[in-house]
């Protein structure tokens, strides 16, 4: 027999709050090794003994942890062996310490939970808050780091002798769970009517179910807020959901039992699959089959994708169980489902997500015409996330507050991002922890969310930041409170230039500090020369960048407003063309005015956006002249190129001068001459992924860089970035993308804080 042998294991990463402990305890037990686990401040530590070969197998088995465990860092070390030592293996009590381990993010039902969920002999049988430590919420009911019951929405639930058993117990899959609960013990739904008063019902989920179906809209709590549901396949209530919510055109999304279910509505690739089924649980955008936006009127008007998701709280599941007509055991969830939801987040006039049931009785007052609550309080607003197959459009549920990791470790950044679809992120040493979505800072209320993100990011992760972050913009509400927060606390604030940050945040997410080349297709941001950018060839280099090239500039009649009214830049094209007198014609009596101001350059700053110039394409084609919400008029006319399939791009479509200007204005010319909308669409999209590969083959001729990051707000259009992706590659270059963090504004945060570690701040 081989000497024994002891062996200290140190495990960094997503280890706590996750089952991992009664994991090593099994495996150790099974193998019949001795010695004990604990947490600590760091993650977790091991000190296991026994014969080599057993250890090896045992350290082996430790890199396939449980479900929602991840393990960034394994190191193993020798110790002397414990003559001493008994032939038991324990869990024992944590060390204390610094804490920098993580609080995981929310998850899904797990397969094992739903099993009891639809048992009848189960005793949590149809118990809306079946969780164990391989599912349920974290982030959502957590104040504060530790991560134990005292500090979550569960402390004010004692636990009945069952639930403290299976809670005290390492072999049980509820061994210090902090949501455990039972109908005895645990949180309860409640069911409330328009004006908020309690009401009666033997069942709730059957009540609500009935009412969905009668076609209310009813407001339900979630994991990280409300929702406001209805029957996706009633247009009654649906249009009164959109009348009422005064949405009039952004899209639903929706939710089905099950990816087959889907399947009626949209393609599904197997990628998207994977999102959807997922213990994360995001909203994926999916093609929408040609017939869908007619069965499902307005839910995702003029719009190539719908977005959709799969239930993830078990109310969800009940929601669809019953709707099954309650069977037994789970083999109806392989089965097709025909109800379908439409789950919307309850975040009225566009400001934060509704989390407090106070809260929801008077925003959503005249919205919905029900509430199904419950009393375990969400603690940390989370919106559902959003992505395509190509990566994230929004990130939150889910993934908060795990960590993307930097290509280095530096000091601590705090970064108050931007103005639309902000977020904020917070570091420490090589990490960087990304709020969730917290919206665009246009109202009092989304600034004020702003303020708590920052400060529960700061509760749950116990970072003291070193340096401020911020956009380039002084009148962005984000970088006055950055501003603000530094001076409070004598910190250096770094502005970053928008673009900058958007190639910044796809470096970090890649791991590389090298200089590389970075296009940055955007809406707008503040230039380093007081312009306002967006469709920018740079050379990003650490700390710092140097503008090669950009869009030839469109005239912003109206400034901001041209923004909301594409018509306007399609005015301001035929102007630059030496065509104003086109523009009345084509868009009556209320473009004279704006003929005016371009003719006279009054409130006419100019712009070389790229979204804009997605603005004047549709605008020129008939697809949208004005805008109902932020990059509507692009996403039709992505819709629209879908519709009529691949196109060649125009010869002689764009102008590419040595000073690296890109010209378009002979793609929109042709456009503004009566081409259908369907093939100026594919055209429009062919000729601008052709250009921007000439570009770039300009800049590599000038830089000798072979590396290019694609950033900004149009990389969420995936027939330019598919397209684009294409021609680079053939073209030998290394093309990164975001996939960690949203290409849009949501992921410049990231940036700002990977551009400020890497600078050399001014003293005093
Ligand atoms: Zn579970
Ligand atoms: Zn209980
Ligand atoms: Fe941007």
């Amino acid at each position: 027999m081989a000497a024994l042998q002891r062996r200290a294991i140190r495990i960094r990463g997503q280890v706590q709050g996750v089952g991992f402990r009664p994991f090593v305890y099994r495996l150790a037990t099974q193998r019949g090794l001795s010695g004990f686990v604990r947490n600590d401040g760091a993650g977790v530590a091991i000190e296991v003994q026994g014969s080599p070969a057993v250890l090896d197998d045992f350290i082996n088995a430790l890199r396939q942890p449980p479900a929602l465990a991840r393990i960034d860092d394994l190191a193993v070390s020798d110790l002397i062996p414990d003559r001493n030592v008994g032939d038991t293996f324990a869990i024992v009590a944590s060390s204390g310490g610094p804490v920098t381990a993580e609080i995981a993010p929310d998850s899904a039902i797990c397969p094992a939970c739903l099993a009891e969920l639809f048992d009848p002999r189960d005793r949590r049988y149809r118990y809306p808050f079946i969780n164990c430590t391989d599912c349920g919420p974290r982030y959502t009911i957590t104040a504060a780091l530790p991560y134990d019951r005292p500090n979550t929405s569960m402390a004010g639930f004692a636990l009945c002798p069952d639930c403290a058993l299976e809670y005290g117990d390492p072999g049980n899959r509820r061994f210090h769970a902090q949501p455990n609960a039972c109908a005895l013990c645990g949180p309860e739904l409640n069911w409330r009517d328009a004006s908020g008063r309690p009401m009666v019902a033997a069942d709730v989920i059957e009540a609500a179910l009935a009412r969905l179906l009668a076609g209310d809209i009813l407001a339900i709590k979630g994991l990280g807020g409300f929702h406001l549901v209805c029957d996706a396949q009633n247009p009654a209530a649906v249009a009164r959901l959109r009348q009422r919510k005064q949405r009039d055109a952004k899209p639903f999304a929706v939710m089905a039992a099950n990816a087959a279910s889907l399947a009626a509505w949209a393609d599904i690739n197997p990628t998207e699959r994977r999102w959807l089924e997922s213990p994360q649980r995001p909203i994926v955008l999916l093609r929408q089959h040609p017939e869908t936006e007619r069965r499902l009127p307005d839910i995702a008007p003029g719009l190539a994708h719908l977005g959709a998701m799969l239930p993830y709280t078990p109310l969800h599941y009940l929601l669809f169980h019953q709707a099954a007509g309650r069977p037994t055991g789970t083999a109806w969830l392989e089965t097709i489902q025909p109800l379908l939801l439409v789950m919307t987040s309850a975040n009225p006039g566009g400001e934060p997500l509704v989390i407090g049931d106070e809260e929801a009785a008077r925003r959503l007052a005249g919205i919905a015409d029900g509430f199904v609550s419950h009393n375990r309080a969400i603690l940390a607003r989370c919106d559902d996330s959003v992505v395509t197959d190509g990566g994230f459009i929004r990130r939150a549920r889910g993934y908060t507050p795990q960590a993307i990791r930097l290509p280095g470790a530096g000091p601590s950044v705090l970064a108050f991002g931007g103005f639309l679809k902000n977020t904020v992120c917070l570091t420490r040493d090589d990490r960087a922890y990304l709020s969730p979505h917290i919206g665009s800072l246009d109202n009092a209320e989304t600034c004020r969310a702003l303020e708590e993100a920052v400060e529960h990011l700061q509760d749950i992760l116990r970072i003291e930041p070193e340096r401020i972050a911020c956009d380039l913009h002084p009148d962005f509400p984000s970088s006055r409170l950055a501003a603000r927060y530094a001076a409070d606390r004598d910190l250096p604030c770094i502005a970053v230039q928008h673009h900058h940050a958007h190639i910044a945040a796809v470096a970090a997410e890649h791991g590389l500090r090298e200089p590389i080349l970075g296009l940055a297709l955007d809406g707008v941001g503040l230039g380093a020369d007081g312009g306002i950018w967006g469709g920018e060839l740079l050379k990003v280099d650490g700390a710092r960048f140097e503008r090669l090239g950009h869009l030839r500039p469109l005239p912003l009649p109206g400034g901001d407003r041209a923004a909301r009214e594409p018509w306007r830049l399609a005015a301001a094209t035929l102007h630059e063309l030496g065509r104003s007198d086109e523009i009345s014609r084509r868009f009556g009596a209320k473009a004279d005015l704006i003929r005016q101001m371009l003719e006279r350059r009054v409130n006419t700053p100019e712009t070389s956006s790229v979204g804009r110039l997605f603005d004047a394409a549709a605008a020129l084609l008939g697809v949208r002249e004005l805008s109902d919400y932020e990059g509507q008029a692009a996403m039709e006319l992505e819709a629209r190129a879908h519709r009529h399939g691949s196109a060649a791009p125009l010869a002689g479509g764009f102008v590419l001068n040595d000073d690296g200007l890109l010209d378009f204005f002979p793609l929109l010319a042709w456009l503004s001459e009566g081409v259908a909308a369907e093939l100026g669409a594919a055209c429009f999209h062919a000729t601008l992924a052709s250009a921007f590969s000439a570009w770039l083959a300009w800049a590599r001729k000038k830089s000798g860089v072979r590396k290019v990051a694609l950033g900004g707000g149009c990389f969420l259009n995936r027939l330019l970035t598919t397209q684009l992706r294409a021609r680079l590659e053939k073209a030998g270059w290394q093309v990164l993308t975001a996939r960690h963090a949203p290409p849009n504004d949501g992921g410049l945060s990231l940036g700002q804080a990977w551009v400020a570690m890497q600078t050399t701040p001014l003293k005093g």
